[in-house]
Parts: structure tokens; C-alpha cells; sequence
């Protein structure tokens, strides 16, 4: 099968993101800019945050790491557009992953801009962000990656992974909750949220139909597929609900999608089509696997599939993701009846 790829809609940004460097701060059309804001120790390297020019100041989509190096590219970046950080009106976070949300309050303290999350999001502030709330979550990733069949061994080293960045987030509360369906009301702009669960639960897309853009945030990007993956603070079956999430935007009637990384394109439609394809040929893999090892672990399935590279150079931190992201795709195949599973201690899976 030739996969399908999308045409950037800057070549310029497309080229920075290819090379390795960081993309320039960018005119996307008027009234609307691109700025991106460098993530600290990440292959992904930056985020790029959109700014709405307003009768008043600015709305962004999204803020940035919490870092100084992240503030001071997000107010130069207003500088080149010819903006301060002081007239930021609105922070529209996608959702709360670090790389998103991080930044958010500190924008406020300097501008005093109002937050906007999706409730389902807003909702896991606490636990994921709150010094005393932390260690319950911490117990119930371990013990969810016990069922999973972690090795004993292994499993604080992974149940603890992710804590490492966690001071890299302010604990914001958000101003405004967004449901699907809701206008954002900025002056100027005819902006629709898009409730898009999958790779967080409160994710939110935002649209513009006069403008025809797609504001996609981590839902849909030009070449990666974001992470799907079962986790405390998941619902059920997050994959179920992305996909479904991709049918969602799929059809929209936009010339050009906005993501939070990578860069710029055109052809949603063709975009969504291929993520689709992507995950049905992983869940065939991982159907082949449980086939041709009944009663295996969700952990030994993970270590069973092709990654983009050899399963004993993968970090710990990316095999819990590349366990949890295994555990969404048998949860989904067992949600169809494809797969059955043993629950135990660990659970096995079977054909
Ligand atoms: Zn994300
Ligand atoms: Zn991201």
C-alpha cells in the first residue's frame, strides 16, 4: 500500500521541522500567526502556538512548555507579530499535556488572559499536577502495569516515569470550560470547538469555517500519529474514542489543518484516512500476535510488535507508552469481540 502524504502548507516550516531546527515565527494569513516554542528535551522539539489577532490584543492556541526558554521564544514570537505577552486576551489550551498547557499560567500572571480547557481535561488537574494527589497515581499506573505483565522488576522504574517533568507544569485552573459545539466568542473570529477525545479525554480542536482552518492541536498531524494509550486516568477504551474522534473532523470542510507540531498542511480528509489505515493495520499486528500466542501478556504482545526501532533500545519511559498504547488496541479488540482476555494477575489474551 503507498502511503498517503500530505502537502505542507509552508514549505519554509515543513524544511525547519525536516532539519532539524526550529521554524520561523510565520504569517499564516492575516490576522493569524504561527510561533514556535521550543519543549525541552523532546524529539518533537517545539510547539507551535497560534496567535488570533483580536480588536484588543491576541488569542492563543495553546502556550508552550513551562520553561524560560519557552516564555521568552513565546513573547518574542508575539514581538515579531507585533504583540506583546501583556495583550494576550485568551489562552485556548488543546489539552493538558505539558507541551500545551505548561505555559498557560504563567501568560495569565503576566496578562491576566482567561484559560479555557474542556471539563474531562480540567477534571485531572489535580491528581496529575497536585504534590499530594500524585502518589495515588502513581499506585494505580503500577498497578495497572502489573496486569499488563510488567516485569517485577521494572515496574517502579516505569510506574514512575513521567514524574520527572512534572515541574515543568504550573498548576493552573482554567477559566472557562469548553464543551463540544461551543463558539468561542472572539471578537473577529467565528471560532467552534471540537470535542476530540482519544489522546487526552478533554481534547479540543477548534475550527474556523469562515477561515477554513483547523486549529487540530495533537489530534491530527502531518506525519506522526499521536499516543493513544490506556492509563489511570483514561476512560475505558480511549482508542474507540479516538477514532471515533477522527470521524469527527474527517469530514470538515477546511483548506488547511494547524497542528500543534511538526508543521502545517493541507488534505485533512486524505490526513484522517491515513491515521485510520495506520491503526487498523496495528490492530490486525496485534490480533496476529495474541493468534499466534494464546494466553500472552499485554507487556509480551508490546514487545512482540515492530517499533520504529529495536524493543531493547526503547527508554523506559517510551515501553510504558508502548505497553499502554498495546493495551488500547487490545481493549478495543476485545470491545469487538476479536480478541478475549483472563483477567488475573496478570491478565492473558487470547484469540
Ligand atoms: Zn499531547
Ligand atoms: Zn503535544
Amino acid at each position: 500500500m503507498t502511503k498517503f502524504v500530505v502537502t505542507p502548507a509552508s514549505r519554509a516550516q515543513r524544511e525547519a521541522w525536516t532539519g532539524g531546527a526550529i521554524p520561523d515565527v510565520e504569517r499564516v494569513r492575516p490576522g493569524l500567526w504561527s510561533i514556535p516554542v521550543p519543549i525541552p528535551v523532546n524529539p518533537l522539539r517545539y510547539v507551535l502556538v497560534y496567535a488570533l489577532e483580536l480588536p484588543d490584543g491576541v488569542a492563543i492556541v495553546d502556550a508552550g512548555w513551562d520553561t524560560d526558554e519557552a516564555y521568552e521564544a513565546l513573547c518574542a514570537g508575539l514581538g515579531v507579530a507585533g504583540y506583546a505577552i501583556t495583550d494576550v486576551k485568551g489562552v485556548l489550551v488543546t489539552h493538558i499535556h505539558p507541551d500545551h498547557y505548561g505555559l498557560a499560567g504563567r501568560v495569565r500572571e503576566a496578562s491576566g488572559a482567561w484559560i479555557a480547557l474542556h471539563p474531562a481535561d480540567a477534571g485531572l488537574l489535580r491528581e496529575r499536577y497536585d504534590d499530594e494527589a500524585i502518589d495515588g497515581l502513581v499506585r494505580r499506573e503500577r498497578a495497572l502495569l502489573e496486569r499488563c505483565g510488567v516485569p517485577a522488576a521494572t515496574l517502579d522504574e516505569l510506574a514512575g516515569a513521567s514524574m520527572m517533568i512534572r515541574h515543568m507544569v504550573t498548576m493552573a485552573r482554567p477559566d472557562r470550560l469548553v464543551e463540544d459545539g461551543d463558539d468561542l466568542g472572539l471578537p473577529g473570529w467565528d471560532l467552534r470547538a471540537i470535542w476530540t477525545p482519544g489522546h487526552s479525554p478533554g481534547h479540543l480542536c477548534f475550527v474556523s469555517p469562515e477561515r477554513r482552518v483547523l486549529f487540530s492541536g495533537d489530534h491530527v498531524l502531518a506525519k506522526i500519529t499521536p499516543m493513544v494509550a490506556v492509563h489511570p486516568q483514561s476512560p475505558p477504551n480511549p482508542l474507540a474514542d479516538y477514532l471515533d474522534s477522527l470521524a469527527a473532523v474527517g469530514g470538515l470542510e477546511v483548506d488547511e489543518v494547524l497542528p500543534a507540531h511538526e508543521y502545517r498542511f493541507l488534505e485533512l480528509a486524505g490526513r484522517v484516512d491515513s491515521v485510520l489505515a495506520h491503526h487498523e493495520e496495528r490492530l490486525a499486528e496485534i490480533e496476529r500476535v495474541v493468534a499466534g500466542h494464546d494466553g500472552v501478556t499485554c507487556w509480551d504482545t508490546a514487545t512482540r510488535l515492530t517499533w520504529s526501532r529495536p524493543w531493547e533500545t526503547i527508554p523506559p519511559f517510551m515501553r510504558r507508552s508502548a505497553n499502554n498504547e498495546t493495551l488500547a488496541h487490545l481493549v478495543w479488540l476485545e470491545a469487538k469481540g476479536r480478541v478475549r482476555r483472563t483477567p488475573g494477575e496478570p491478565d492473558l489474551w487470547h484469540p
